[in-house]
């Protein structure tokens, strides 16, 4: 949070002096900052509320971070969220579990002068979102389809075409849609022009939903698939949206006792046991989305907000939430597979001592 007290902009370069500044002039230097987590469904999560907890903290904010519990996730984040206005926060970071169902808050939230930063989750159906902070989503779904068919090219043993099955995310989430767009950007041609065939003829994207991102829902949807279309056939692989449901379709294909060294399953997240699965030869690939770099940009627009100062944005078109383009700043993801994996977590001490253990 370097102040540019230099640059003659007339705008408080002393944060601790912008206390009493209007609403759009910013706010308190110690204020308080909510920031409202979904479900602990991936490693992501987990760590993105410890990072926001030292981060604001180091800031110079009074951080107040929450997870909604798993049994009553939706309710319990919009009581939160509510708690968080009533109690004072300047900006509230949200990481939506069902980002259709914050209208009522975050009209309660504009109304107290609360901004919103939706977090790698858009909120949608609402003007009142301020600023979206995320990887580039459709990216993501973009690397996964094109990862699928490297993968297929490389392990299948055969030329094409291939058989495989599509998985897509939980439908209460906006990105679940985005990935899978994405990656049918890559895969639709494919599939037009013969080079892949979904046996189920499950295409459509509620077809391939898991519900709650559940690695179970998605075991289970797998084990069907299998059971269905698969007894005599080779399945060569599965486009999975993140490495919770990857491990599971793994789990799945080898209880049918296929061989899993031929088969392709793509992921997002890069957690600990999926970069363990890569580096044995199981999973194929993942993603890396590193969430330091992601709540540094969150809490860096949070600095800018508190000075009254312009906000960083670098996509002004992509994320229509139904209502208004929601101004984005989007970093860019990375595709890992064993060849990279090395490189790509060269920042990362827990997943590079992983890979240099199985190298
Ligand atoms: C995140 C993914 C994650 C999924 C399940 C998505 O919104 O972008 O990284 O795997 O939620 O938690």
């Amino acid at each position: 949070l370097a102040l540019t007290g230099c640059s003659g902009s007339g705008r408080t370069a002393d944060p601790s002096a912008s206390g009493d500044a209007g609403a759009s002039a910013g706010f308190a230097a110690d204020s308080t900052i909510g920031v409202a987590l979904p479900d602990k469904t991936s490693e992501n999560w987990v760590l993105a509320g410890k990072l926001f907890e030292d981060g604001l903290k180091e800031a110079g904010f009074k951080g107040d971070v929450q997870y909604a519990p798993a049994s009553n996730t939706v309710a319990e984040q919009q009581n939160q969220i509510s708690a968080m206005i009533t109690n004072g926060a300047k900006v509230i970071v949200i990481g939506a579990k069902d980002g259709k169902q914050l209208g009522t808050q975050l009209q309660q939230a504009a109304d107290a002068g609360v901004k919103i930063i939706a977090y790698d989750r858009l909120i949608e159906n609402t003007p009142n979102v301020d600023y979206y902070v995320a990887f580039d989503n459709f990216k993501v779904g973009e690397l996964q389809g094109q990862a699928l068919l490297d993968g297929l090219a490389k392990r299948s043993g055969h030329a094409a075409p291939w058989n495989v099955e599509l998985f897509s995310g939980s439908p209460d989430d906006a990105n679940s849609a985005v990935f899978f767009d994405g990656a049918m950007k890559v895969l639709q041609p494919k599939i037009d022009d013969g080079t892949l065939k979904v046996v189920s003829g499950q295409t459509a994207i509620a077809q391939t939903a898991t519900q709650g991102w559940k690695a179970e829902n998605a075991q289970s949807r797998m084990d069907s698939l299998l059971a269905a279309n698969y007894t005599s056939a080779t399945i060569d692989g599965v486009l999975s949206p993140n490495d919770t449901l990857a491990r599971a379709i793994i789990t799945s294909v080898k209880q049918a006792g296929k061989d899993i060294s031929t088969f392709t399953v793509t992921g997002q997240d890069s957690e600990v046991e999926s970069v363990k699965s890569i580096m044995a030869g199981e999973q194929y690939s993942t993603i890396n989305k590193d969430t330091s770099l992601l709540v540094e940009q969150t809490i860096k627009m949070i600095g800018q907000l508190q000075k009254g100062e312009d906000v960083d944005v670098n996509d002004t078109e992509q994320y229509n939430n139904g209502v208004k383009v929601v101004p984005a700043y989007l970093l860019k993801p990375v595709i890992v597979t064993k060849e990279n994996a090395a490189e790509a977590y060269a920042n990362n001490p827990t997943l590079l001592d992983i890979v240099k253990a199985a190298q």
